[in-house]
């Protein structure tokens, strides 16, 4: 679980070393395009509120499940087409009352998606 120095991506700025954009601290990255995006996200989730629709997540822990996991049961309880599926290795479940709407698959994902192919 190592990687060389050399491939760690630096900041073209500062030269520090780059790092995910997280909501983990204060350095949390939220300008114009990120903005954009969430627009196109919401515009995706509105339209299609009454649609067949995959909620895939993956890999996605209980750090911040309000972003992503919540919202993904909300929308799939109240949406009987809509399906839950959720790939991670050692935390994949979901509330009861959605299982049979749910594919919960507790295995590493790149392994999971090499099966697929
Ligand atoms: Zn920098």
């Amino acid at each position: 679980m190592k990687i060389p120095t050399e491939l760690i991506p630096k900041c073209p700025v500062c030269g520090k070393p780059m790092t995910m954009n997280l909501r983990c601290d204060n350095s949390f990255v939220q300008d114009e395009g990120w903005y954009e995006a969430h627009s196109r996200y919401e515009r995706f989730i509105r339209n299609n509120a009454n649609s067949r629709v995959l909620f895939l997540e993956l890999g996605v822990g209980a750090n911040t499940p309000v972003i992503i996991k919540y919202p993904f049961w909300q929308m799939t309880k109240v949406n009987s087409k809509a399906t839950y599926a959720c790939i991670n290795y050692g935390e994949a479940f979901c509330p009861a009352e959605i299982s049979e709407q749910s594919i919960c698959i507790n295995e590493d994902i790149g392994k999971v998606i090499a099966e697929l192919k």
